[in-house]
């Protein structure tokens, strides 16, 4: 069967590898249908020296699929039934796992694309545990995007951040895949929204999304922006993912008591934070990193009731390297998908 493959920094090749034996106690069977890409794909194909794993690897950290076969006693899936699949091999037995928080695994093998194998194969075997049924009227295609773009938005809005409807909040570069998350999240509860381009052409795109406001961070300083659209009152919730060049002024436009919740850290680790500025403002920050399986679920609903990821293209697997540039080169509006 079709693999794609790390075999080197910068080298991806569709190898033919074996297909998986019957799948095991526990166990069912996937066969794959669309892989979302993600920055940590473009991370793991650049090559990270602290990342522990051996290359080759199979690539793909999000994706959906259909049961291809399942264990003797397994009885919650069926031969055929559409599937989305969680991205990390957790436990399942360490108390976060058992609370349901499956990002705070004790215990993780790894996450699949990145230290083990992907999901960019013809088939695998996975725990049932980490297979997540989709509903009715969702596609492979969209269903691809719930277990990362979808579900790290849902649990750092819903479950860090607590947004609440009629909140306002400022959304980091809007036209990204979580960034156009975000944004229908947010106003699918009646946020006001603010968001950052990086390009006037995505600004009547992230309108049409639901963002109330839209600031070129190219020409315009967005901290000076949001002040004077607020009235200098600042936001409820920043949605940080961008890092170094705007942490600093992300915890500017905050309301006193305000929340920053944050996964990424795209154009730089590092930033120094004004300690005084933090807790005389009683500003609230959360680190946040994956989701649950339950927000796996939750997005999956979401699209059900109409909620649908942007796509901004979809790609046969012999063309991940030329998505993967065009992630890397800021280009993307919403996902990238690779359909098998
Ligand atoms: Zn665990």
């Amino acid at each position: 069967m079709r693999a794609l493959t790390l075999v080197k920094e910068r080298q991806l090749e569709v190898l033919d590898i074996p297909a998986p034996a019957a799948p095991q106690a526990g166990e069912v069977q996937i066969r794959v249908r669309a892989v979302a890409l993600n920055h940590i794909d473009v991370w793991g194909y650049r090559g990270m020296a602290f990342a522990k794993r051996k290359l080759p690897l199979v690539v793909g950290a999000e994706a959906a699929g259909e049961i291809a076969a399942v264990a003797p006693g397994v009885t919650r899936f069926k031969v055929g039934q559409p599937v989305a699949m969680y991205g990390a091999l957790t436990c399942g037995t360490c108390p976060a796992c058992r609370e349901g928080r499956d990002n705070l695994c004790e215990n993780v093998s790894g996450i699949l694309g990145f230290h083990v194998d992907g999901f960019a194969r013809e088939l695998l075997n996975m725990p049932e545990r980490l297979v997540i049924p989709v509903p009715d009227g969702v596609s492979a295609r969209d269903a691809a995007c719930a277990p990362i773009a979808f579900a790290t938005v849902q649990h750092m809005l819903f479950d860090n951040a607590k947004l609440k409807p009629g909140e306002s909040i400022l959304v980091h570069a809007g036209g990204s895949g979580i960034g156009t998350v975000a944004i229908m999240m947010a106003k699918a509860i009646g946020c006001t929204v603010y968001t950052t381009v990086g390009d006037d052409s995505k600004i009547e795109r992230v309108k049409a999304l639901g963002a109330d406001y839209a600031i070129n961070y190219r020409k315009d300083r967005f901290e000076g922006e949001v002040r004077k659209l607020t009235k200098k009152k600042g936001v409820d919730v920043v949605f940080e993912h961008v890092g170094a060049d705007t942490f600093n002024g992300s915890l500017l436009v905050l309301k006193r008591g305000g929340r920053l919740v944050t996964c990424g850290s795209t154009s730089g680790p590092t930033t120094t934070i004004n300690l005084m500025q933090l807790f005389q403002q009683q500003y609230r920050i959360f680190g946040s990193f994956g989701a649950t399986i339950k927000n796996t679920a939750e997005s999956l609903d979401k699209m059900a009731a109409g909620m649908k990821p942007i796509i901004d293209t979809e790609t046969p697997i012999t063309n991940v390297a030329d998505a993967l540039a065009r992630m890397e080169s800021r280009q993307v509006f919403g996902k990238i998908i690779v359909n098998f």
